[in-house]
C-alpha cells in the first residue's frame, strides 16, 4: 500500500521502516532538511536497536523514501500518518501546532480521498480539530475532496521500538468509518497474524486510551517510589517489598522498579497534558497531580543523598556519572533524571565526569562545551580521580562492574545508585558506602 508519514522522529521513522520492511511503499516527510539529507546518506538520527539495517535496506530497495517535499508526500499516500511532536506548551497542555500544520499541508495538496491517521499522542478532541482544519483549508481553496481521520496511537517503547512495531501488543483504531478501518486492518495485517490485535473503538476513546496507558505506567513508578521512600524511613528494604507484592498476579512484577524518577519524551508530558485536559473540563486529576509531584521530588533524590553525604558542600568535587539517557538502549535525553542531577551539581559547584554508551553526543548537543562537564570515552575513565560514582541509567554494561577497579580509581569507595543495581550487603563487604533507593545506607 502507498503510505506517507509526516514526522521522522522516534515514532515516524520506526513505523515507516517497519511498514516498508513488510512491503509497503513509504514516503517520509520532515521539515528538518538536515535530518532528511542525513537519512539519504545512511545517517540515522537516533539510536534504536535494530533500526539502522532496517532503514538502510529499505531505503536501498526504494520502498522507503525521505523528503521535505510535502506535496510529493501527500500525492503519494492513500494513507497519511501524522507522527510529529506534541510537546508541552507553557501550561503543560499538549501543543498541537505541528499536528495542525500537517493537517493544513495535507489539505492544501490533496486531490483524491485520503485517510489521515493520527499517531502523535494528542488530547481527546484533536481528531475533530484535524477534521475542521482540513475542511476549512479545503473550503478556503475551493476544493472538494473527501477524507477520513483515524486515531491510531502509538505504544512503542524507546529502546525496543522496532520489536514493538513488528510485534505490537495491540493496534488501537479509533474511527467512525468502516472503510478506513478495513484499509488500516489491511495495512497492519502482516503484524496481526498470530491473533487479532486490532481493537476498534470511537475516536475519543482511542485518544484517551493512549494517555491512560502512559499515565498508568507513570503511576506505577511514582507509587513504587513513594513506597521506597517510606521503606527507607521505616528501615525496610524496597527490593524485598517489590518481590513481595509483585508475586500477586493482580499487581505483577512489571514496571514496579523504584528509582530516581521517570523521564523521557512521553510520561512527563503526557501526565501533565492529561492533568491540563482534565482541568479544562472542570475536573481535578488528583492521582495524576500526585504522580507528577512525587516524580519531581524523586528526580532530586540522588542530589539530596550526595549533599547530605558531603555535608552540603560539593564545591570543587568531581562526580563520576554512569548513564545519561532517560533509560537504557536509547540516546534520548528528554526529561532525563541525569539532567536534573547534573544541573543541580553544577549549581552547587561540582564537576560531572560522565559516561553513557549512546547518549554522549546528545548530551554534548544539549550542554555544549562546559568546564563543569567532562564526557569520558569509557565507564572506567569516568571514574578517574572522582570523589564518588553516581548511577542514573540501568544500562546492562553497568550491572556487573569490577568493584576493585572502581575502588582503586575513586578518591573514596562511595556509590550513589539511582537504579538499585547492586546488593547493599555485597557492597558493604566490598567496603563501599552505598546509597540506593529505598534500601537504607550500607555502611
Ligand atoms: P520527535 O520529536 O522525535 O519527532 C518529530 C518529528 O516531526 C521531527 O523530526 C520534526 O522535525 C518533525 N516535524 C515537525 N513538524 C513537522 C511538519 N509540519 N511536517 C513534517 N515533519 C514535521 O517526536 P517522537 O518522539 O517521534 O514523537 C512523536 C509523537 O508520538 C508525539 O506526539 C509523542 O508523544 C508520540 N509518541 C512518542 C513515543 C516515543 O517513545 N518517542 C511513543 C509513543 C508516542
Amino acid at each position: 500500500m502507498k503510505v506517507t508519514v509526516f514526522g521522522i522522529g522516534y515514532v515516524g521513522l520506526v513505523q515507516a521502516a517497519v511498514l516498508a520492511e513488510v512491503g509497503h511503499d513509504v514516503v517520509c516527510i520532515d521539515v528538518d532538511q538536515a535530518k532528511v539529507d542525513n537519512l539519504k546518506q545512511g545517517k540515522i538520527p537516533i539510536y534504536e536497536p535494530g533500526l539502522t539495517p532496517l532503514v538502510t535496506s529499505n531505503f536501498e530497495s526504494g520502498r522507503l523514501v525521505f523528503s521535505t517535499d510535502a506535496a510529493q508526500g501527500v500525492k503519494h499516500g492513500e494513507l497519511i500518518f501524522i507522527a510529529v511532536g506534541t510537546p508541552p506548551d507553557e501550561d503543560g497542555s499538549a501543543d498541537l501546532k505541528y499536528v495542525l500544520a500537517v493537517a493544513e499541508t495535507i489539505a492544501q495538496h490533496m486531490d483524491n480521498h485520503k485517510i489521515i491517521i493520527n499517531k502523535s499522542t494528542v488530547p481527546v478532541g484533536t481528531a475533530d480539530k484535524v477534521k475542521a482544519k482540513v475542511s476549512d483549508t479545503l473550503a478556503s481553496i475551493k476544493k472538494e475532496v473527501s477524507f477520513d481521520v483515524v486515531s491510531n496511537p502509538e505504544f512503542l517503547k524507546e529502546g525496543a521500538a522496532v520489536t514493538d512495531c513488528m510485534r505490537p501488543d495491540r493496534i488501537i483504531l479509533g474511527t467512525d468509518s468502516k472503510k478506513a478501518e478495513e484499509k488500516l486492518r489491511e495495512l497492519y495485517s502482516p503484524f496481526n497474524r498470530n491473533h487479532d490485535k486490532v481493537i476498534t473503538m470511537d475516536i475519543r476513546s482511542a485518544e484517551l486510551t493512549k494517555y491512560a496507558a502512559n499515565c498508568m505506567l507513570a503511576t506505577k513508578i511514582s507509587f513504587m517510589n513513594e513506597i521506597a521512600n517510606l521503606a527507607e524511613l521505616f528501615g525496610a528494604d524496597i527490593e524485598h517489598v517489590r518481590h513481595g507484592i509483585g508475586s500477586d498476579p493482580r499487581i505483577g512484577y512489571q514496571f514496579i522498579y523504584p528509582g530516581c524518577g521517570y523521564g523521557g519524551s512521553c510520561f512527563p508530558k503526557d501526565v501533565q497534558a492529561l492533568i491540563r485536559s482534565a482541568t479544562k473540563v472542570g475536573y481535578t486529576a488528583q492521582v495524576l497531580e500526585s504522580v507528577e509531584a512525587v516524580n519531581y521530588k524523586q528526580k532530586e533524590k540522588l542530589f539530596e543523598y550526595i549533599m547530605s553525604h558531603f555535608d552540603n558542600d560539593v564545591k570543587g568535587k568531581t562526580i563520576a556519572l554512569w548513564g545519561l539517557s532517560f533509560k537504557p538502549n536509547t540516546d534520548d535525553m528528554r526529561e532525563a533524571s541525569s539532567r536534573v542531577l547534573m544541573e543541580k551539581l553544577w549549581d552547587a559547584g561540582a564537576i560531572v565526569q560522565a559516561y553513557d554508551p549512546e547518549a554522549m553526543e546528545e548530551t554534548q548537543r544539549i550542554y555544549g562545551d562546559k568546564d563543569e562537564l567532562r564526557l569520558m570515552g569509557t565507564k572506567e575513565s569516568a571514574l578517574n580521580g572522582a570523589d564518588c560514582l553516581v548511577i542514573c541509567t540501568e544500562w546492562q554494561v553497568f550491572r556487573a562492574p569490577d568493584f576493585e577497579l572502581i575502588k582503586s580509581k575513586l578518591a573514596q569507595p562511595l556509590i550513589f545508585d539511582g537504579r538499585n543495581l547492586f546488593e547493599p550487603k555485597r557492597m558493604a563487604e566490598y567496603g563501599f558506602d552505598y546509597y540506593a533507593i529505598g534500601r537504607g545506607l550500607s555502611v
